[in-house]
């Protein structure tokens, strides 16, 4: 039998990942996700090299982007993120103290940006960006991110995302 509300709700999930139009549960017409004409989304004053950043390649990396599914997204966009530990550990600062006053960089073919530019390249909320980064300081890159999605059989979709990620995510650049 096929519960037809369960059934939008899986199409809702993946217009929405793949960046396509869709109505929202409250009837809202959501519009694509489409490239950004310019990179740099950021102010003259900021102190990355957001500028820099190429409209091609950015054009190609948000295509690739939005061809791949969710848990897919996450990982790549971890490629682009890189956890900072603060230089200095003064003694009797605890593990968890540093990690809070750890900085991250984003680093998109070699350009470093700032979370504001990395955010508009993919057209992403700084939420999400926010919520990765969490992960990342809980030392936590598994894709737990499964919006939606439910298995009883965790392990085979670990499996399944896995060999995916093989095969797709060698095509970004780094
Ligand atoms: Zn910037």
């Amino acid at each position: 039998m096929v519960n037809v509300s369960e059934w939008k709700d899986k199409k809702r999930k993946m217009c929405r990942d793949s960046g396509k139009s869709f109505i929202s549960r409250t009837g809202k017409q959501i519009l694509p996700k489409i490239a950004p004409d310019s990179p740099k989304a950021c102010s003259e004053s900021c102190r990355k090299d957001c500028g820099n950043l190429r409209i091609q390649k950015v054009r190609d990396i948000f295509t690739k982007f939005y061809d791949i599914s969710y848990d897919e997204q996450s990982l790549v966009l971890l490629r682009y993120i890189s956890l900072q530990e603060p230089i200095r550990r003064r003694p009797g600062i605890t593990d968890s103290s540093s990690r809070r006053l750890a900085t991250f960089k984003y680093k998109i073919e070699n350009v470093d940006v700032c979370k504001k530019t990395f955010c508009n390249v993919f057209q992403i909320s700084l939420r999400r960006v926010d919520t990765l980064q969490t992960k990342l300081k809980n030392g936590d890159l598994s894709p737990k991110d499964r919006r939606g999605c439910h298995t009883n059989r965790p392990h085979t979709l670990d499996n399944n995302v896995r060999n995916l990620i093989k095969s797709h995510i060698g095509n970004f650049p780094s």
